[in-house]
């Protein structure tokens, strides 16, 4: 009876350890996301967990109750007993670290990211060590020696210590590299095992010598992931602009044009307005892709998104340079702040700014951390107490514009993206109020609740249904638009006061703030909610407006690309722009001249099809690079895009079809100059003559 007490209790420990591993992270993750949120907020954000956690621990204290059971009975002392505390202490431990990496499995294979999976693995070894000590621990504690549960408790330090370094580089840096992960996992793998050989230590002279060493070695390897940082970049001064502006550049998160107020009259954005009204409103501006990443990769490198994704690969090749990089090599100083999340890690996006921060706030990396059961508790928690408010990232990231604009160094480039109005559309109460609305749905409105699939591995239609959107009806999914909206309206409070702040501080005469958008969103214009398909205008067609600076006011009709952004700014402050940039300058439009209208393109690469578009003239051209399907539409007749004309209008798909390959010719010849071993000889022969005689070859 009092074996199974012991064994009860031991159990129980080993639990509530692991459940404190992940809680460690857990914490340290929510206070970092959290902080800004107000002492009450963290207060019950803590109790919440501590209890969350302390059920979690209870759960993994029964899988080792259950498998130090079935190891007793097994042997039943058949080993010598110290044999036996070795391999029971080792299996619990392993067998809870199975149990918790198997959750993660699972979790990470629906999200289909190994990257994540191997995170996840590190809780075998963590859970072997830190089992494996609580055993030692706890049989020569019974025995009433302290000294020789020295190695056990030491191995317990050491899994936190690698817990808290695995959090602490997660904060820091992000997403590990898998050279980072695999040294990671090579790290507990070494640190298990030499925990199995301590264990067999008792402390004496010799003992506490090898495990200086151990500590020493363990804490070396653990520092591997950070060798794993890209090295920085040396940026040589090119030269001087003509005209050194400061660049606001203001990303308003899937913001579709027709969401500001000056461009349809369907919303309140006062702020916004002001800057179309005293600077230039591009009426016709369109974004490359259908979502944030490839869209701000080929604004911020004037490429189109197909020159740097490569089948599942989404790196820009190294020979390429972004706008920072170029304002950089012309001495401004460059600062981003980010709100989305997607945009951290290795993107190389980061590239050229001396500071880049995203805001991990992202409640989907909360996954990372947690199984969906723990995900679930937390999303009705939050519920059920009225924590309904996420980390208010669009207030964090103007704190900092405001910071920076009181210590700026000129001239400087300082990309603000904020989420808003991106979902989940979640506005704050004050904008919440001016929504009349009676039926069930609820703010934070979450497409990716936890219950659903992540919108990128759900079939669009799955999506739907899953989300429930077959039984909205028009009232709950005009509700919906209307929280979008009411977003936006809180962003453009938040640029009201940067444009205050940019005013107060004299800098409006030589700085400009433009206002853009990396795509737009859809509200089932043609079925869908959200932004994971299609090239319709309403995911393209964006915001574009450029302010201050002495910029006469302009209404610009012509359409333009937003990876015509960088050569112009590099036109507007005097710089001259890289050659490989594949975007043109529409500069003239800023100075009161005149641009042609010029076709538009854009690509959607990822699932559930690959598409390519054009829009010339009064078409618009969809082509699926899958199924082979063309949509054709006459935006003339038909500017909501309801009618597709594809087989009635050959003569038009045709053209359209040209200019598609046209454009396709051209990547490929640009392509072979960004990856010359793969390039044909013709091919780039062709290319440097084209080069040559725009004068960027001699
Ligand atoms: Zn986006």
């Amino acid at each position: 009876m009092r074996e199974r007490l012991k064994i009860l209790v031991f159990a129980a420990a080993v639990g509530s350890i692991l459940g404190s591993i992940d809680y460690l992270i857990g914490l340290s993750y929510a206070i970092y996301e959290l902080r800004g949120q107000g002492l009450s907020f963290l207060l019950v954000a803590f109790v919440l967990s501590q209890l969350l956690y302390a059920a979690m621990g209870a759960g993994f204290g029964l899988v080792t109750l259950i498998a130090v059971d079935l190891y007793r009975f097994l042997r039943s002392a058949a080993a010598p007993a110290e044999r036996q505390l070795h391999l029971s202490g080792t299996i619990a431990g392993t067998m809870s670290g199975i149990f918790v990496a198997l959750l993660f499995e699972a979790y990470a294979k629906i999200h289909s990211n190994w990257g994540l999976f191997l995170d996840f693995a590190l809780f075998i070894p963590i859970g072997a060590a830190a089992g494996y000590g609580i055993k030692i621990c706890w049989d020569r504690f019974l025995k009433n020696f302290l000294g020789a549960a020295m190695p056990g408790i030491l191995i317990l330090a050491l899994s936190a210590l690698l817990s808290a370094m695995f959090v602490l580089f997660w904060v820091l840096k992000g997403p590990l590299s898998i050279t980072g992960r695999l040294a990671m996992v090579f790290a507990t793998g070494v640190i298990f095992a030499a925990s199995v050989l301590m264990g067999r230590m008792s402390l004496s002279k010799k003992s506490a010598g090898i495990t200086a060493a151990y500590a020493f070695f363990a804490v070396l390897l653990l520092s591997l992931p950070l060798w794993s940082r890209e090295p920085a970049r040396k940026y040589e001064v090119l030269g001087k602009p003509q005209n050194p502006l400061n660049i606001i550049f203001i990303i308003a998160d899937a913001c579709r044009a027709d969401a500001v107020g000056i461009y349809a009259g369907k919303n309140q954005t006062p702020n916004i307005d002001r800057l179309a009204r005293e600077g230039v409103l591009f009426k016709n501006a369109y974004s490359q892709a259908r979502w944030t990443f490839t869209s701000m990769l080929s604004m911020l490198s004037s490429l189109y998104p197909s020159m740097f994704v490569k089948g599942k690969t989404f790196l820009p090749p190294n020979n390429i340079e972004f706008i920072a990089e170029r304002l950089k090599a012309y001495g401004y100083r460059n600062q981003a702040e980010i709100g989305n999340y997607i945009l951290g890690g290795s993107s190389g996006i980061h590239r050229g700014f001396d500071r880049a921060v995203v805001i991990r706030h992202d409640y989907r990396l909360q996954r990372l951390f947690s199984c969906p059961v723990i995900l679930k508790t937390h999303y009705l928690a939050r519920r059920f107490l009225g924590l309904s408010q996420l980390p208010d990232t669009t207030a964090m990231i103007t704190a900092k514009a405001m910071k920076f604009l009181d210590r700026r160094d000129e001239p400087f480039f300082l990309w603000l993206h904020f989420m808003n109005p991106h979902d989940p559309y979640n506005p704050p109460d004050q904008y919440l109020r001016e929504i009349k609305y009676r039926g069930y749905l609820k703010p934070p409105f979450n497409p990716f609740d936890p219950f659903h699939l992540p919108e990128d591995q759900a079939h669009p239609q799955e999506r739907d249904v899953r989300l429930g959107y077959a039984l909205l009806t028009n009232n709950d999914k005009n509700y919906m638009r209307d929280l979008y909206l009411a977003q936006l309206r809180y962003l453009d409070e938040k640029i009201g006061e940067i444009i205050r702040k940019v005013e107060s501080r004299g800098l409006a005469k030589n700085t400009v703030i433009i206002f853009a958008a990396d795509h737009g969103e859809q509200f089932w214009e043609h079925g869908q909610q959200g932004h994971s398909t299609g090239l319709y205008d309403e995911l393209i067609h964006t915001p574009l407006i450029i302010w201050g600076a002495g910029l006469k006011p302009g209404i610009v009709d012509q359409q333009v690309q937003m990876l015509d952004l960088a050569p112009t700014l590099a036109e507007l402050i005097g710089i001259p722009p890289n050659p490989v940039w594949q975007g043109k300058s529409f500069y003239p439009a800023l100075n009161r001249g005149t641009i042609s209208s010029r076709p538009v393109f854009a690509e959607g690469l990822q699932m559930p099809e690959e598409m390519q578009m054009v829009r010339a003239g009064q078409y618009k051209l969809i082509v699926g690079l899958f199924t082979g399907r063309s949509w054709l539409f006459d935006l003339k007749k038909d500017p909501l895009e309801q009618r597709d004309i594809y087989s009635e209008k050959s003569s038009a798909a045709k053209e359209l079809k040209a200019r598609i390959a046209d454009w396709d010719r051209e990547k490929a010849l640009l392509e072979s100059r960004l990856h010359p071993s793969k390039a044909r000889p013709e091919q780039q022969k062709e290319l440097d003559e084209r080069l040559r005689a725009l004068g960027y070859l001699k």
